[in-house]
C-alpha cells in the first residue's frame, strides 16, 4: 500500500510505542533502546530517560515526575536515581508488563499481557502494587474516561483564580494567594482525595481524606477505622513521623477501594434501567469480590 498523504516524521528507532502528547511535545517509548523520547517540533528526539532493559510504558505523576515501567516489571521515577522494583505481585510473575496511563491520582495503571495471566495492574503512589483486572488479553491503548480525576497540575493554581475571578473583596485577596498548583486539589464534588494525607504533624481522616458518596455506606465506617488505626499506630510509636505514615499506608489501599467501588457503584446506577437488570447478577459477583478484597482489615 502506498503511504499516500503521510510524510516520515521522525525514524532510527527501535520500535516507537505508546505516543502521546504532553506539554506541547510528542512523547514515545523507544521500547528496545529503553528510552522515553520527547520530540522538538523539528522532529529532534531527545531520550529523557533510559530504562536499563526493555522499555514498556510510560506517563507522568500528576506532580509532573516521569514514571516508566520496563518489560519485567521495574518502575523508574525520574528524580530518583534507584530503580524501584516492584513488589512481588507483579514482579516474577509470568505476564510481562506493557502500556502505562497514570490518573489525577498518580495511580499507575499498568497492562499486563500474556495468553495466561493477563490483566491489568494499578501501583499506587506508596508504591503498593495489585492486579486490578484480570482475564484480558493485551489491554493497550489505555485511556482515561472524561469523569475521570484528570485536571491536569500544571496551571491549576491559574485556572482556579480565572474560575473565581468576579469575587472581590476578602474572596479575591485570598484568591490572589492561591499561586502554587500542586497545593490545589481537584476531584469531582461527591469525592474528595488528598493524596497525601499526612503532612508534618497534620494529619487527615475521615471525609477530609477520602469522601464518597454514600451509596456503599462505608463513609461512616472508613472514619472510625482511621481513628482505630490512628490510634494503634501511635501507640505503636516510637517515633511520630513514623506512626503517621504507617496510618497512611494501612489505609490507603481500603480506602481507595471504597471510593472506586462507590464510583462504580454510581455508574452502575446512571445507566438506563434495562441495562442494569442485566448487569445485576455480574455486579453481584463483583461486590463480592471487591468486598473480599478489602484488606488489610484494621
Ligand atoms: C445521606 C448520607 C448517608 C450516609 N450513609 C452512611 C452509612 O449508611 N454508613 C456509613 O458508614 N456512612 C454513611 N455516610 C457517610 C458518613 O456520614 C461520612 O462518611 C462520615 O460522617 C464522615 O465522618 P467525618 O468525621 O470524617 O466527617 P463529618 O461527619 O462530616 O464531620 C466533620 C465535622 O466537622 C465539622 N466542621 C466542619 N468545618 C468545621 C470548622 N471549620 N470548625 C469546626 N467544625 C467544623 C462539621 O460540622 C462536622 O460535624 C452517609 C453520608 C450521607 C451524606
Amino acid at each position: 500500500m502506498a503511504n499516500e498523504g503521510l510524510d516520515l516524521f521522525a525514524d532510527g528507532f527501535s520500535f516507537l510505542e505508546a505516543p502521546r502528547w504532553h506539554e506541547g511535545q510528542l512523547w514515545a517509548a523507544d521500547m528496545f533502546a529503553g528510552h522515553v523520547v520527547a520530540f522538538a517540533a523539528d522532529s529532534a528526539a531527545k531520550a529523557v530517560m533510559t530504562v536499563p532493559e526493555v522499555l514498556a510504558g510510560f506517563g507522568w505523576m500528576p506532580d509532573g515526575r516521569l514514571l516508566a515501567v520496563t518489560r519485567s516489571g521495574r518502575l523508574l521515577r525520574q528524580e530518583a536515581t534507584a530503580v524501584v522494583e516492584l513488589p512481588s505481585l507483579l514482579s516474577g510473575g509470568t505476564a510481562p508488563c506493557n502500556e502505562m496511563t497514570i490518573d489525577g491520582q498518580g495511580r499507575a495503571y499498568i497492562g499486563l499481557f500474556g495468553l495466561a495471566g493477563g490483566g491489568l495492574a494499578r501501583v499506587d503512589p506508596d508504591d503498593s502494587a495489585r492486579v486490578v483486572a484480570t482475564d484480558m488479553l493485551l489491554p493497550n491503548g489505555q485511556a482515561l474516561s472524561a469523569d475521570g480525576f484528570g485536571d491536569p497540575v500544571p496551571g491549576r493554581a491559574a485556572r482556579v483564580r480565572e474560575r473565581f475571578s468576579d469575587l472581590t473583596g476578602a474572596h479575591a485577596t485570598v484568591l490572589d494567594q492561591v499561586t502554587d498548583d500542586a497545593r490545589v486539589q481537584f476531584s469531582p464534588a461527591d469525592q474528595a482525595w488528598v493524596d497525601l494525607p499526612v503532612r508534618g504533624r497534620v494529619v487527615l481522616i475521615g471525609d477530609a481524606w477520602h469522601a464518597a458518596t454514600p451509596s456503599m455506606a462505608q463513609g461512616g465506617s472508613m472514619a472510625a477505622e482511621d481513628a482505630l488505626v490512628l490510634v494503634q499506630e501511635l501507640a505503636a510509636g516510637p517515633d511520630i513521623d513514623q506512626a503517621l505514615a504507617r496510618y497512611a499506608s494501612r489505609r490507603r489501599q481500603r480506602t481507595a477501594h471504597v471510593q472506586e467501588t462507590t464510583a462504580m457503584r454510581n455508574g452502575l446506577a446512571a445507566l438506563p434501567l434495562e441495562d442494569r437488570v442485566g448487569l445485576v447478577p455480574r455486579w453481584a459477583e463483583l461486590s463480592v469480590a471487591s468486598f473480599a478484597a478489602l484488606v488489610p482489615v484494621p
